[in-house]
């Protein structure tokens, strides 16, 4: 019987096990801290070994191949410890790959990923077909291929995913942008994160898609230095193009092979030029799969928008409070900065990633009227932007609370109030939704 190794015991790693138990493997899963209760329970009630706050050696290096949870760096002393002694090391999309047979539409990039997912997702199902969520969103891939059987799966896929993934191939791949982001994690060095996004086209074959931007300068020169054999399926808003979406007046244009449709912007439910962006490539992979016009047109128009993303909270004296909580780069806080018409009151900060501001002067400069900082460490936004606002429009907060409040008092009717933090959320809360949940407690507290 082959031996899996799963690190890791959270979403993917417990569903990579389940997974492997369904399919007859001798699985073990290690996790070197603690594992939440909710997977304790799954791992017992599959009877799967683990262990917790621990990585044993004589346990895992007999591993015939490991699947690697995402989270886990290749750095990590464990990690290279099984590369050093040629142990194969996977991630959960390319295990759960192997035994999937559907048709499958996986989309990665720096932002909107989540919302391209949801679109697509929507779409599908709207459409009747028989279709699956999965990848960072909800279930995992791999429990899901365990335990449920598909037609289709729309995948959000994270690079960290893509890094332990070879044959995995999806039929339609979307690339949403490449921006800056996670660099730490790559060295720093940007070819390498563009690479790792690029890894999702490697396997694509003529009759599959790539849906792409081409506006964006990145993902169009990593373009030019590889041949790739699929149908290729741009979006722009600068251009026209032959194959793939445009705008033309006050209308996508959608052209897919022989046939183009018309969706009208004013129709979109989600606002913004980004979400422009997000319905064309959703509209795009919907073309590819099938979808008749009436239903994209429908489905883009009533889609609602998903939570911590330029999520309208409340309205208190006639100031808007917005949650952008998942804004956790520059570019996504250039977008949501970008789309407001009043007077912004910005809640920004948390555990900056190598964040270069200079890209948002322009926008603070003519939108924002005062800089609530949210983090531990806020230097790097005083530095950026105190001496444009003037130093009495820009104060330090250390709770969702505390912001709330000092942004309530900046704000004047008509004004709106927007956390889009720039930054992960590691320092002062748990994650990007504890953040979201916390401003939004506050705002209703008000
Ligand atoms: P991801 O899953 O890639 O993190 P989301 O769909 O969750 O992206 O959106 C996160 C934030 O990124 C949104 O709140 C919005 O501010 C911004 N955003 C969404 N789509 C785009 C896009 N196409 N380009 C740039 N920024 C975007």
């Amino acid at each position: 019987m082959s031996r899996l190794v799963v690190l890791g015991g959270a979403e993917s790693g417990v569903g990579a096990a389940v997974l492997a138990k369904v399919k007859g493997y001798d699985v073990f899963l290690s996790d070197k801290g603690k594992i939440a209760d909710h997977y304790i329970d799954m791992l017992k009630q599959w009877d799967i070994p683990f262990e917790e706050g621990q990585h044993s050696e004589s346990l895992i290096l007999n591993a015939d191949e490991v699947v690697k949870s995402p989270g886990i760096p290749n750095a990590a002393p464990m990690v290279q410890k099984l590369m050093t002694q040629g142990v194969p090391i996977i991630s959960e999309i390319e295990f759960a790959g192997r035994y999937d047979s559907a048709k499958k539409i996986c989309i990665t990039g720096s932002n909107g990923k989540t919302t391209t997912t949801s679109l697509i997702y929507y779409l599908l199902q709207n459409a009747g077909l028989n279709v699956g969520l999965g990848g960072n969103i909800g279930k995992s891939y791999a429990y899901q291929v365990a335990t449920e059987k598909y037609d289709y799966y729309v995948l959000e896929i994270s690079s960290f995913q893509l890094d332990n993934a070879y044959d995995f191939r999806p039929d339609i791949a979307i690339i949403t942008n490449i921006t800056p982001d996670h660099l730490d994690r790559y060295n720093y060095n940007m070819e390498e994160y563009v690479k790792a996004k690029f890894r999702i086209t490697r396997n694509l074959r003529p009759e599959d898609c790539f849906i792409f931007d081409s506006d964006d300068a990145i993902t169009i020169d990593h373009l030019s230095k590889i041949i790739l054999q699929a149908k290729m399926l741009p979006f722009t808003q600068e251009s026209k193009v032959e194959q793939g979406a445009y705008i033309e007046d006050d209308r996508i244009i959608v052209k897919y092979e022989e046939s183009e449709s018309e969706i009208y912007l004013k129709e979109l439910a989600l606002g913004g030029k980004h979400n422009v962006y997000n319905s064309m490539a959703a509209a795009l992979a919907a073309k590819a799969v099938d979808i008749d016009d009436e239903t994209i047109r429908k489905s883009l128009a009533s889609f609602e928008p998903i939570e911590h993303r330029l999520e309208p909270v409340l309205s208190i004296k006639d100031v808007l409070y917005i949650n952008d909580s998942k804004a956790t780069n520059v570019d996504s806080a250039w977008y949501a900065l970008e789309c407001q018409t009043k007077p912004v009151v910005w809640i920004v900060g948390g555990k900056d990633k190598g964040n270069d501001y200079s890209v948002l002067n322009e926008l603070v400069r003519t939108k924002v009227k005062a800089i609530v900082c949210l983090g531990l460490d806020n230097t790097k936004i005083h530095a950026a932007f105190e001496e444009m606002i003037g130093s009495e429009n820009i104060v330090d907060t250390h709770s969702a609370e505390d912001a709330v409040k000092a942004a309530s008092r900046f704000a004047s009717p008509g004004d709106v109030v927007l956390l889009s933090p720039c930054c992960a959320s590691f320092d002062l809360f748990t994650c990007y939704e504890d953040r979201g949940e916390q401003f939004k407690h506050a705002v209703r507290n008000l």
